[in-house]
């Protein structure tokens, strides 16, 4: 098949486009590189894709592209680029969020309702839901926004779901819980917490600790995202969380194993935005898509920090030329 993914050069965007090259298909990627974080990171995002025959990058930004003409070879696309973080999303930064995540978001849809497209798969997020009541959260608990970004993620998923219940356009939307892994954006707090261990300092946390997540590997969820490309019904919200609730403290041990060092914790005032409690119910993913998480967090953390000491290695190679 012939794919669209927006965000190509991400964490989960680099991801997604080396499995669907593995599975055969051929993958435009679309990638503007915003400099929410360094372009050398993205650009190692991509090192594994550029050479390979079934690949085709596209540096611009999906506001400006020529998206009609870019459809029409298309029959999935995969929709993942998006101004990402809660904590950045206010005050004068909130027209990047605007821009990348419902501007270009209604741009696509719009050209694509004018296309063959068989299926458009919408990166959501977990921060659709708030600090919602109701855990484990459910497709259908009420989606209050908390941050935001938020609330430009949901205006997304809602655009997608207007244009399919309006012009037929087979859109779906997936909700990711919180993604950890290898290629970890440097705003997210393992790699945050890893990048403290590696230099010897001490590592910040934003409130007390106790505030829990849903923590979801990587190679989780590009599974999900493969299933949901076979499988997904167009209309519907699927969550793909881990499956498990897990408090940051309890992440702590783990770190101390994995790296062989001691840590030392500042616990900081919580962040506007951030809310206390994340935790997805993935029946629905489970039953309609075949989905089923593999990875422990001990797993899925080893293989971060991996990543994250060759990463910085090499940053000091380039520094030091
Ligand atoms: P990322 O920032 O690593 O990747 C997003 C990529 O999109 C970046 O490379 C950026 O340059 C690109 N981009 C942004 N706006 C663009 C535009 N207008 N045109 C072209 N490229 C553009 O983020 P990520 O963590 O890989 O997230 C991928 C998607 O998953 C996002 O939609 C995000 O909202 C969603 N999501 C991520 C998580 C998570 O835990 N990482 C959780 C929930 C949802």
């Amino acid at each position: 098949m012939r794919v669209l993914l927006t965000g190509v050069a991400g964490f989960i965007g680099s991801h997604l486009a080396e499995r669907l090259l593995a599975e055969g298909h051929h993958v435009t990627g679309v990638d503007c590189f915003t400099d929410y974080y360094a372009r050398w990171i993205k650009e190692k995002n991509l090192a594994n894709l550029l050479p390979h025959p079934a690949f085709t990058f596209i540096e611009a930004d999906v506001n400006n592209l020529d998206l009609s003409s870019l459809l029409k070879e298309i029959e999935i696309v995969f929709h993942f680029s998006a101004q990402a973080g809660v904590r950045a999303s206010w005050g004068q930064s909130f027209d990047e969020y605007l821009h990348h995540n419902i501007a270009a978001t209604q741009k696509l849809l719009e050209a694509a309702r004018k296309s063959e497209v068989k299926k458009i798969i919408y990166a959501s997020s977990s921060s659709v839901y708030g600090a919602c009541q109701e855990l484990p959260m459910q497709e259908t608990s009420p989606c209050r926004p908390y941050s935001p970004y938020g609330v430009t993620k949901l205006a997304g998923e809602h655009l997608c779901l207007l244009y399919y219940k309006n012009y037929g356009l087979p859109c779906l939307a997936l909700r990711f819980f919180t993604v950890y892994g290898p290629r970890q954006r440097p705003d997210m707090a393992f790699h945050k917490f890893f990048r403290s261990i590696l230099t010897q300092q001490p590592l910040n946390v934003f409130g007390n600790g106790q505030q829990t997540r849903d923590f979801t590997y990587i190679e989780d969820i590009i599974d999900g995202v493969l299933a949901a490309g076979h499988h997904g019904q167009p209309g519907e919200v699927y969550n793909l969380g881990g499956g498990q609730q897990i408090a940051l403290n309890e992440v702590f041990p783990y770190l101390e194993k994995i790296t062989g060092s001691q840590i030392k914790i500042n616990y900081t005032h919580p962040q506007s935005g951030d809310v206390p409690h994340t935790f997805a119910a993935i029946d629905k993913a489970r039953k309609e898509l075949g989905y089923q998480p593999r990875f422990s967090l001990e797993e899925g953390l080893k293989a971060e920090w991996e990543w994250l000491k060759m990463l910085y290695n090499k940053e000091d190679e380039k520094r030091n030329g």
